[in-house]
């Protein structure tokens, strides 16, 4: 588990719920196909999927960020600064090294 603050506004609560929302969706209609078959076939009955995914995003959209809790910038190594005008790019080894 990360041990970075999860956020708990309304919006990033609802948006952790897409998930388990589309696995419980795509297990009831599988189920569905199973005891009912012919029209409530899987065949016939994905595109509840892509109405729940559709319905948690409107959820999630409308939802207010009251809250919210912005993730860490990533962490982004720094450049080297570019070589002066005029001096050889070329890299050349570190200098007072210990041991050598
Ligand atoms: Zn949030």
């Amino acid at each position: 588990m990360s041990d970075r603050a999860r956020c708990a506004c309304p919006r990033c609560t609802i948006r952790g719920l897409m998930g388990p929302a589309i696995i419980i969706t795509v297990g009831l209609l599988l189920l569905l196909s199973e005891m009912r078959g012919s029209f409530f076939d899987f065949s016939n009955t994905w595109p509840v999927i892509l109405l729940v995914i559709g319905g948690v995003s409107l959820a999630s959209a409308l939802a207010p960020m009251t809250g919210h809790i912005a993730p860490p910038p990533p962490i982004v190594p720094a450049m080297p600064p570019p070589p002066p005008p005029g001096t050889n790019p070329v890299w050349q080894p570190p200098q007072n090294r210990q041991g050598q």
